[in-house]
């Protein structure tokens, strides 16, 4: 079979060294990363193509602004392998279409320029130095379309976007690994020295180590080898707009920080969102949308922004386009990457809650050296085992995209 397609009959290979359940943008990274680390590496997508769930659904955006000295790490890593993806992945002139116009976030209350001047401070002692604190005058003269109501701003030129398409592809193309689409996962067997096979529609390869990178999927596919991870899915929905003339082709990724609506350019109109309250729900492969979303949204980015009220007055069904997918998420809102301690051969890359595309290269790096030593997990800051550990304190940081 070619390396990524749909198998013939008896063309899926008996064996492998590390068999990825799940084609989106996580398993394709972490198939790139294990191909170079000299395993022989087979991925399993059950759907047409690699990266058309919840990879597809995202805004594809990606920012070093975090709390935490570990998603800090994970997220310079990783922007340092987006600047230099061609090279990285050894073809030359792939494109991944990077926008680095930065990550604005605006703040209006009260206590907004003290909470950004400590988060701004406390990046700073974390290593990340090149994020810029502005007061309101300040981040009106940058970015005029800024509302006469923030206080001040925190903005990092090098955050940004890009095709979350072609990264997945990418990591994908520029691997040895063979990636079986239209290829379903059905079940984990296991033997006295742990994982054994994993069984798939078109019969079982043998392997001593499966990677779980299902997606929404991944507690089910979890359960097939005993284990409960603490995972919840919550839907998120994107509006993309076109013809919008009033978005400034050049403007930032832009978050209004205090509610967390948040918009940015795309080619010709503007992509946006909100983390509105959403019950949990089951696993999907088609996320219903609500038609009132746009509207709430457009709303909410015209509190900071005030020319979405006029563009708001301007659109037409025609110009609105609606999409959703799943966030899969953990109580702390980092990832599970590693192994399960107690069941030889069993790996995680799950629970990105939010933020896997912009993590995908940090995160696969690090399961795949997991997979090398498992050991190393003892000081793994996304181990699996730290919910048991920390028992109910563990703490979130924001849900911002
Ligand atoms: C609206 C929205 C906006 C977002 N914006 C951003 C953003 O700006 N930046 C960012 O970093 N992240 C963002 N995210 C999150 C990001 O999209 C996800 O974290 C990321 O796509 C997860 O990738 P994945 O490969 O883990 O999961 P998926 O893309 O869901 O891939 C999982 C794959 O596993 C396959 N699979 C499942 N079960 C089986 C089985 N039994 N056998 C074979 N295959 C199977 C599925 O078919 C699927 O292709 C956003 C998400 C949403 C919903």
């Amino acid at each position: 079979m070619g390396r990524i397609a749909v198998p013939q009959a008896g063309d899926l290979p008996r064996s492998a060294d590390v068999v990825i359940v799940g084609g989106g943008v996580t398993g394709c990274a972490t198939a790139f990363y294990a191909a170079e680390a000299g395993f022989d590496t087979v991925v399993l997508e059950r759907r047409d193509g690699l990266g058309t769930l919840t990879t597809a659904a995202s805004e594809e955006c990606f920012r070093a602004q975090f709390d935490e000295p570990e998603n800090i790490k994970m997220m310079l890593e990783s922007i340092a392998v987006f600047e230099d993806f061609a090279a990285v992945i050894r073809i030359p002139g792939y494109d991944i279409d990077v926008h680095q116009r930065g990550y604005l976030f605006l703040t209006a209350e009260e206590d907004g320029p003290e909470l950004l001047k400590k988060r701004v401070q406390r990046q700073c002692t974390l290593g990340l130095s090149d994020v810029e604190l502005l007061d309101g005058d300040e981040v009106r003269q940058r970015f005029p379309f800024v509302g006469p109501t923030v206080s001040a701003a925190a903005f990092r030129a090098r955050d940004g976007w890009l095709s979350a398409h072609e990264l997945t592809y990418g990591f994908a193309k520029g691997s040895s690994a063979l990636f079986a689409l239209r290829t379903a996962a059905q079940g984990i067997r296991l033997d006295a020295h742990g994982v054994a096979a994993v069984v798939t529609e078109r019969g079982e390869v043998s392997t001593r180590c499966v990677v779980v990178a299902a997606g929404p999927f991944s507690s089910l596919v979890s359960s097939w080898a005993g284990v409960q991870l603490p995972l919840t899915r919550l839907r998120r929905q994107k509006v993309v707009l076109s013809n919008v003339s009033r978005v400034p082709p050049d403007a930032p990724m832009t978050i209004d920080q205090d509610t967390g609506v948040y918009w940015r350019p795309e080619v010709g109109g503007a992509t946006l969102g909100w983390a509105l309250p959403e019950e949990p729900s089951e696993p999907m492969e088609r996320v219903p949308t609500d038609w009132t979303f746009p509207a709430v949204v457009l709303d909410g980015a015209a509190r900071l922004v005030p020319f979405w009220s006029q563009a708001a007055e301007t659109l037409t069904r025609d110009n609105v386009f609606l999409t959703a997918g799943q966030y899969t998420c953990t109580p702390d809102h980092k990832p599970i990457i590693g192994p399960w301690r107690s069941l030889p051969g069993l790996f995680f890359n799950v629970g990105y809650s939010g933020h896997g595309i912009m993590a995908s290269p940090g995160g696969a790096r690090l399961l795949v050296d997991l997979i090398i030593d498992p050991n190393a997990d003892a000081e793994n800051p996304f181990r699996s085992g730290r919910f048991a550990e920390a028992g109910a304190s563990v703490r979130a940081e924001g849900m911002v995209i």
